[in-house]
């Protein structure tokens, strides 16, 4: 069989234990045997990210940034523990965090769903997309612990020395302030990477705050992203029949529940955190949540949502068999590759993500699958395989997929 050409590099962003060593089953058996595979490679894995003294992690951003488009590998974000594990000579930060602050990106997570795997809510037909605002907030918050009686004010000094005071609260004993804030250019930005992927996905785009208690701060959200829709996008979401509306947030929760799904919810920060672990659990398991990191300017980082699956790689080290769930990593190449493709005007990649994400579906809903979702499956006598036996079973799956097209 022909392999399918490529034209312009993915970038191939490598990681660590149990989800490096799925990342080349997945190439083995399921790219390379299909594609004539071209990537840029950079090793994540956290011996090459200390050996470079975490430089390796801002090139790969570089690249991504210069070619659109990176798939990558859930990496460690060492702790102390990390640091005597691999003898690190630092405690580098989370890779996550310099790839999301150098591409300016905002994160976009969407649960697979497959028949057998049901969400707890009977009426979500389709995936919800969450959005999350990854910037500010009560992340960045200043807190101080009031000791007894007191005024508090919030203070503002422009650099003309012009001050702005206003009373917060007059203390009669002890509490708490907090201080938070966040910028219109960073607002601005997240907007336009929850428009455009709404756009890219074809579904609404929901967003919701809270403005009718938090008239200044709130109301600025809502402004910006009412401004950002009608000027740059409410022709584009009309010629393709979708909506964009703004709501409470409490309202936004009310309706989701009673949704069939297929929309995209973006999210403040702090709501982001709350719901996007709720939608996971939901949805029936982290392993099969997908994340894509978007920048305003329009590149692609595709990623499973969960970690390195640490546990399991100790076993596998031990030379224990694992059943390791590979299906949030493969839809990160199944995503990274459609895109590819339809940047590059490559049909036939993108029918190659299609047949390979139909493979993993079917694989699991003939009752193959493993042991994370033989635990929580409607589909009677599942057959539990282990890691590599999953993949094998996907690849005869794929092969009588293409076979057939
Ligand atoms: P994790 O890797 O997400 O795994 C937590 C637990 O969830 C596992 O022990 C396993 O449960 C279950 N699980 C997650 N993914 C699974 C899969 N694909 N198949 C089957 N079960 C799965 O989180 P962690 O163990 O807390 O973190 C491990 C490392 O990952 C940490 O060093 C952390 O820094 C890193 N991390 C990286 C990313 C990223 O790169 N995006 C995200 C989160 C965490 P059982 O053990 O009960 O089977
Ligand atoms: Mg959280």
């Amino acid at each position: 069989m022909e392999r399918i050409n490529m034209t312009t590099p993915l970038v191939e962003i490598d990681g660590d234990e149990m989800t490096r060593v799925l990342w080349k089953m997945i190439k083995e058996e399921l790219l390379l045997p299909f594609i004539d595979l071209k990537t840029e490679y950079y090793d994540l894995g956290l011996p090459y990210r200390d050996q470079t003294g975490d430089k390796v992690t801002a090139e790969a951003a570089e690249a991504i940034r210069k070619y659109g488009v990176g798939v990558k590998c859930a990496t460690i974000t060492p702790n102390a523990a990390r640091v005597t594990e691999y003898g690190l000579k630092e405690m580098y930060k989370s890779p996550n965090g310099t790839l999301r602050a150098m591409l300016d990106g905002t994160v976009f997570r969407t649960p697979i769903i497959v028949n057998g795997i049901e969400p707890c809510v009977r009426n979500w037909k389709k995936p919800i997309t969450i959005a999350r605002h990854a910037y500010g907030d009560v992340y960045k918050n200043t807190e101080f612990r009031v000791p007894g009686k007191g005024t508090a004010k919030l203070v503002f000094t422009d650099d003309d020395g012009n001050v702005s005071e206003q009373e917060i609260f007059r203390f009669e004993g002890p509490g708490v302030l907090q201080g938070t804030y966040n910028l219109d250019s960073s607002i601005r930005s997240f907007a336009r990477a929850c428009f455009s992927y709404a756009l890219s996905l074809n579904q609404d785009l929901w967003f919701a705050a809270k403005d009718t208690i938090s008239k200044v701060y709130d109301r600025d959200f809502k402004e910006i992203f009412e401004e950002v829709y009608e000027k740059e996008y409410r022709e584009q979401f009309e010629k393709a029949g979708i909506q964009f509306f703004y709501t409470l947030i409490d309202d936004a929760v009310a309706r989701i529940m009673k949704s069939e799904g297929g929309i995209v919810w973006a999210c403040k920060n702090y709501d982001g955190d709350v719901f996007s672990d709720m939608l996971s659990s939901a949805f029936g398991s982290l392993a099969m949540m997908t994340s894509v990191l978007v920048s305003p300017d329009g590149c692609y980082e595709y990623e499973a949502a969960h970690g390195t699956v640490q546990r399991h790689y100790y076993k596998y080290q031990r030379g224990e068999e694992t059943s390791t769930n590979s299906v949030a990593t493969i839809f990160a190449w199944t995503g990274a590759l459609r895109k590819r493709g339809e940047l590059d005007g490559i049909a036939e990649l993108s029918e190659f993500a299609d047949s390979l994400e139909r493979a993993t579906i079917n694989t699991i809903e003939s009752g193959v699958m493993t042991g994370d979702l033989a635990l929580i499956t409607t589909i009677p006598n599942p057959r539990k395989v282990n890691s590599l036996d999953f993949i094998r079973a996907i690849r005869a799956k794929l092969e009588e997929e293409i076979g057939r097209n």
